[in-house]
């Protein structure tokens, strides 16, 4: 675990309200894993660091997704290039992509998409074949950014990809990651829970960010 002073480095838009920021943090890129999170603080700032999943690291930064729901989320998106945030992590344990598996499904609902670029990342070198299953209210707020061998995009409105929720359009895999609001853990989406191949029942879930 590190504790660093990450100046800013880049910023960009990826869906409606939703932002990517780069922090420089060469420690924490170097060494963070899929699932897990920092947590960041500003001064001044709000007393209480902030939790946020890795979205990417690679080339010395950290990326993290984010929208602005309060006094610290929108005080990051005021940032500007070169201001400076602490970082502490990575924390968290992580996915555990060594099951044995052959498919996943990386199934996120709106800012659950937040970390599965990097889940992407670590199954693919897990040898594994990566379905993205990514779902919004409606098109204009999906990640405009994805992942995985194979692609799937869905919307409760039907603007865009398939018309219903993310559980309905994830296909059967041997392992299944899943982010996103609590309806996506509902009883009747988790008896759709797949196999692995091994026959047990493998679905990993992450808070709602
Ligand atoms: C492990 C983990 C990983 C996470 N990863 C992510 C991530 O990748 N991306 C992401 O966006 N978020 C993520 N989150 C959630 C994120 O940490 C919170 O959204 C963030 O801490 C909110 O901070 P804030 O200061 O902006 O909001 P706060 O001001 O602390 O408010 C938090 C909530 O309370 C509500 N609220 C605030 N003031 C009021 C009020 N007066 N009346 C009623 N409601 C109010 C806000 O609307 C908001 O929903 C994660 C959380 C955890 C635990």
């Amino acid at each position: 675990m590190f504790l660093t002073d990450a100046p800013l480095v880049e910023r960009r838009q990826v869906a409606r309200d939703m932002w990517v920021l780069g922090f420089a943090a060469p420690d924490i890129a170097a060494s963070v894993k899929a699932g897990q999170f920092v947590n960041i603080g500003m001064r001044p700032g709000p007393l209480l660091r902030r939790p946020f999943s890795v979205y990417r690291a690679g080339d010395d930064r950290i990326e993290v997704l984010l929208k602005a729901v309060g006094v610290g989320t929108a005080q990051m998106l005021a940032m500007r290039e070169g201001d400076v945030a602490s970082c502490l992590g990575p924390l968290g344990r992580g996915f555990d992509l060594t099951l044995s598996a052959k498919t996943v499904s990386l199934v996120s609902g709106g800012l659950g998409v937040a970390p599965m670029p990097l889940a992407a990342r670590d199954a693919r070198a897990a040898g594994l074949q990566v379905t993205w299953v990514h779902g919004a209210r409606t098109a204009d707020e999906l990640c405009s950014e994805t992942e995985g061998d194979e692609v799937i995009l869905a919307t409760d409105d039907g603007s865009a990809g398939f018309a219903g929720t993310v559980v309905a359009a994830a296909p059967d895999a041997d392992l299944v990651l899943a982010c996103g609001p609590n309806r996506m853990r509902a009883p009747k989406a988790l008896s759709t829970s797949p196999r692995t191949s091994t026959g047990r029942r493998c679905r990993l879930t992450c808070p709602m960010p």
